[in-house]
C-alpha cells in the first residue's frame, strides 16, 4: 500500500486575523497603510458587490469590466467608471481583480501591455480570482521583479457574503503584502488568513472546495438513500445534523429541495455557486494533486459525479447543491437505472510509477 505524501510544506496556516471592520465605515484608520485609490478589475457577481463595499467604505474606487452592464452598475455603486483597465490603474496604489480564470488574470497583468508595466514600484496587487497556484506564483514573481507587492486572495462564502461584506480571504504571499493588503480586504471580508507564501491562498481555497464537493455529494447520496427507503429528508437531516454525520452542506445548505428555507435547493437551484465552478475548482484540485502526487480519491471521483452531472449547460448553470438530481428517481425510472459505478461500486485504480499519479475514476449509469 502506497504511503501518502505530506502536506507541501508551505500549506500550514500562519495566523487568523478577525476584522474590526463595520459596513460604512472606512476602516483605512488603522495605520497600516495610507493608499485610498484603487482600481478593482472584474466587476462580476463577486466583483461587483465587491467594488461597492470598498466605495461604501470610504475609498476611491475606479472600476472596469469588459461587461458595460457591469460597469454601469458599480458605477450606480459609487465607484469610477473605467474606460480600460490601464487607464483605471493610473495614478492608483493598489490593484484588485476578480477574474473568471488564470489566463484572464495573466493576460491582465503580464506581457508589454500588461497592468504590471503601468503600476508604479511599491504598488499593490490583490488577486482574488480562483486560479491555480501556479499562475498565482508567477504572476506574484513577476510583480516582484518590478518592485510591486502582490498577494493571492481567493475567497469563500459565494455572492452572499460578497454582498454582505463578510467573504473570507484567504492569502498567499510575504507578510508585509499580506499586512498591506489587510485594510482593503477587511472592508469585504470577515476574516483574513494568512495561509503561507505566493500561491498559499490558492492551494487553501482548493482544498476546501474540494471537501466541499466531497461532503456535499454524500449529503446528497445519503439523503436520497434515506427517502428511497421511506424516510421524510427533513426528518433525516435533524437526526443527521444531530449525529456523527453532521456536515456544512447538511447544516447550512441541504441540498434537499424543501427542507430548508432560503438555500438554492429550495428555488429550483438557481444562484449561488455553480456548477461550472465548482468543476472549475476541482479541476484545479485535481491538477494540484497532480503536481505534489498528492493521493485524492475521494476529490477525483467527486469531479467525476460533477463531471457526469455537469453534461448540459443547463446543469453547469445550477447551483452545485443540485448535484442532489444525479440521485433523485425521474419519474417513471426503474430501479435497475440506478447510478452505479464501474458496475457495482466505484472503481478506483492507483497506480504507484516512481512519481504517484493520480488514481483514475471511472462512473457509468
Ligand atoms: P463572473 O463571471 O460573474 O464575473 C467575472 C467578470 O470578469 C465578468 O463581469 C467579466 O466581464 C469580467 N472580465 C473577464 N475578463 C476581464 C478582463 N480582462 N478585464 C475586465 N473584466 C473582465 O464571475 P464571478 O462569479 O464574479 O467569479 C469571479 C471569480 O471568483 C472566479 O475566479 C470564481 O471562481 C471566484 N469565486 C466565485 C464565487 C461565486 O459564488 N460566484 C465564490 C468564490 C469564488
Amino acid at each position: 500500500m502506497a504511503t501518502l505524501s505530506p502536506l507541501p510544506p508551505n500549506f500550514a496556516c500562519k495566523s487568523v486575523v478577525s476584522r474590526g471592520w463595520r459596513q460604512g465605515t472606512n476602516n483605512n484608520q488603522q495605520g497600516v497603510s495610507n493608499m485610498e485609490k484603487i482600481a478593482f478589475i472584474g466587476l462580476g457577481n463577486m466583483g461587483g458587490p465587491m467594488a461597492a463595499n470598498l466605495a461604501r467604505a470610504g475609498y476611491d474606487v475606479t472600476a472596469f469590466d469588459l461587461s458595460e452592464t457591469a460597469l454601469a452598475q458599480a458605477v450606480a455603486n459609487g465607484c469610477a467608471r473605467g474606460e480600460s483597465a490601464q487607464q483605471s490603474v493610473q495614478g492608483v496604489d493598489v490593484v484588485i481583480s476578480m477574474l473568471p480564470s488564470g489566463d484572464a488574470v495573466k493576460g491582465l497583468y503580464l506581457g508589454a501591455r500588461g497592468l504590471l508595466q503601468a503600476l508604479s514600484e511599491n504598488a499593490l496587487v490583490i488577486d482574488c480570482s480562483t486560479i491555480s497556484a501556479v499562475d498565482a506564483r508567477q504572476l506574484i514573481a513577476a510583480a516582484s521583479e518590478r518592485g510591486i507587492r502582490a498577494v493571492d486572495a481567493p475567497v469563500s462564502g459565494g455572492t452572499a457574503a460578497a454582498a454582505a461584506g463578510t467573504l473570507s480571504f484567504m492569502c498567499g504571499g510575504d507578510a508585509g503584502a499580506v499586512d498591506a493588503a489587510r485594510p482593503f480586504l477587511q472592508a469585504m471580508g470577515a476574516s483574513i488568513f494568512h495561509a503561507g507564501p505566493a500561491g498559499s491562498g490558492q492551494v487553501a481555497k482548493i482544498c476546501n472546495n474540494m471537501l466541499l464537493a466531497i461532503h456535499m455529494i454524500g449529503t446528497a447520496e445519503a439523503l436520497q438513500l434515506g427517502v428511497d427507503n421511506g424516510l421524510d429528508p427533513t426528518v433525516l437531516s435533524d437526526i443527521m445534523k444531530a449525529s456523527s454525520g453532521g456536515n456544512w452542506s447538511l447544516e447550512k445548505y441541504n441540498p434537499y429541495p424543501g427542507v430548508m428555507d432560503g438555500v438554492p435547493a429550495s428555488s429550483g437551484y438557481a444562484g449561488g455557486f455553480a456548477v461550472a465552478l465548482m468543476l472549475k475548482d476541482l479541476g484545479l484540485a485535481m491538477d494540484t494533486a497532480a503536481g505534489s502526487a498528492s493521493s485524492t480519491p475521494l476529490g477525483a471521483l467527486a469531479k467525476n459525479l460533477y463531471q457526469l452531472h455537469g453534461g448540459s449547460d443547463e446543469n453547469r448553470r445550477l447551483d452545485f447543491s443540485s448535484i442532489q438530481n444525479l440521485f433523485r428517481r425521474p419519474a417513471g425510472r426503474g430501479s435497475g437505472e440506478r447510478l452505479v459505478a464501474g458496475g457495482t461500486n466505484v472503481q478506483l485504480s492507483l497506480s504507484q510509477g516512481p512519481l504517484r499519479r493520480l488514481p483514475s475514476t471511472s462512473v457509468t449509469r
